[in-house]
């Protein structure tokens, strides 16, 4: 198990990472989800003790690991292999990239004859061996860079934005293969994204950090379908989010008024709470105005005032006293004959709004 608490990390003046707590089982994968800077490769180099906590504890399978001796240190480090973000340029052969951790761990040779072609199996480049570093592409690349990491057999594996810059079918690669891994070896992973959609692929829980902060703690369902907070959010790609206030509530079906506009949601809050509600673009159905009536307890009307196009889909801005975005495929958006300015149907379920206390 890691365990970070309170842990303060300052480079210079700037505080970094503030007041950080969480914990992470073993066996598990861990996902830092953040924006460029939020402090992702600041946790993981504390984790993997390249860096020093400036406050707080951080504890690895209950060993407090900020006031360990060096030599103390270097024993748990070993049961720890890391994958940089940028792995710095190969040289020589493919067995010389995956042997040199064995090497530096003083592994003997003949042990080492026999793991690197184990490792490169793993990641799927078997008989790679003898091929120069250099003309592998960057997906084989990344999958040297883990062989070299897993043939150590660490118990935690680290990885730093494992896909930042691979084209979809590499990055599709990698994910299959870091499933693999934690269920084969039954190993922790921990791993950082700023990609959200990589987060609700792979991890079994997601830490959302901001400007140094976790936001959130949770599975994908809770963190993608119920953010604690509008920072979250919005990190996770909530495009609709409204404030508001408990009209009624009749057994946990309640109105809340959002700017002159009633909408029905399931929530607990009792009626004169102040709120915020948030929904997700791809939540929002359309219909032919006047068309047949939907089961979903929120329809209105609207008019589209904006539209992009994104591959398959196109997501849409719509004007119905209350400005919402939506996302449709391109295929309905063509069958329901839709165009910038016209007027639509469009529904919600109760059941696809959250509802959270608005705190001052
Ligand atoms: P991320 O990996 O989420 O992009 P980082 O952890 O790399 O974020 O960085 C978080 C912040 O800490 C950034 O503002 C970065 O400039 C700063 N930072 C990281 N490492 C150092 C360092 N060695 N010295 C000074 N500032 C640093
Ligand atoms: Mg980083």
């Amino acid at each position: 198990m890691i365990e970070f608490e309170h842990v303060v990390k300052n480079f210079g003046e700037k505080e970094v990472l503030k007041d950080t707590s969480f914990s992470i089982q073993n066996g598990e994968i861990f996902t830092f989800i953040g924006p460029s800077g939020s402090g992702k490769t600041t946790i993981l180099r504390l984790i993997d003790m390249l860096e020093r906590p400036t406050s707080g504890a951080i504890s690895i399978d209950g060993i407090n690991v900020s006031t360990l001796k060096d030599r103390d240190r270097i024993t748990i480090r070993r049961k720890m292999s890391m994958v940089f973000q940028k792995p710095s340029p190969l040289r020589g052969s493919v067995f010389d990239n995956v042997a040199i951790g064995l090497v530096f761990r003083n592994i003997g040779r003949d042990e080492i004859q026999a793991r690197v072609p184990e490792a490169l199996e793993l990641v799927g480049l078997k008989g790679y061996e003898e091929r120069k570093a250099g003309t592998l592409s960057g997906g084989e690349m990344q999958r040297v860079a883990i062989a070299r990491a897993i043939s150590t057999k660490p118990d935690i594996l680290l990885l730093d934005e494992p896909t930042a810059n691979l084209d979809p079918a590499s990055t599709e690669k990698i994910e299959n293969l870091i499933s693999a891994l934690k269920k084969r070896f039954e190993i922790t992973v921990v791993l950082s994204t700023h990609d959200m959609v990589q987060g609700q692929r792979l991890a079994d829980r997601i830490a959302v950090i901001i400007d140094g902060r976790i936001g959130q703690i949770g599975t994908s369902k809770e963190i993608f379908y119920h953010p604690m907070n509008r920072a979250v959010a919005n990190m996770v790609g909530i495009e609709n989010i409204f404030e508001g206030v408990v009209a009624k509530n009749e057994g946990g079906l309640a109105s809340i008024e959002v700017n002159g506009i009633s909408i029905v949601a399931t929530t607990p809050l009792p009626a004169g709470t102040p709120v915020v509600l948030y929904m997700r673009p791809e939540d929002i159905t359309f219909h032919v105005k006047d068309g047949v009536k939907s089961s979903a307890r929120n329809e209105f009307t609207g008019t589209i005032t904006k539209v992009l196009p994104m591959g398959p889909n196109a997501r849409l801005k719509v004007n119905a006293g209350i400005k919402l975005t939506a996302v449709i495929t391109q295929r309905s958006y063509e069958e329901l004959d839709l165009a910038l300015g016209k007027d639509i149907g469009l529904a919600f379920k109760a059941s696809a709004i959250h509802v959270v206390e608005k705190t001052a």
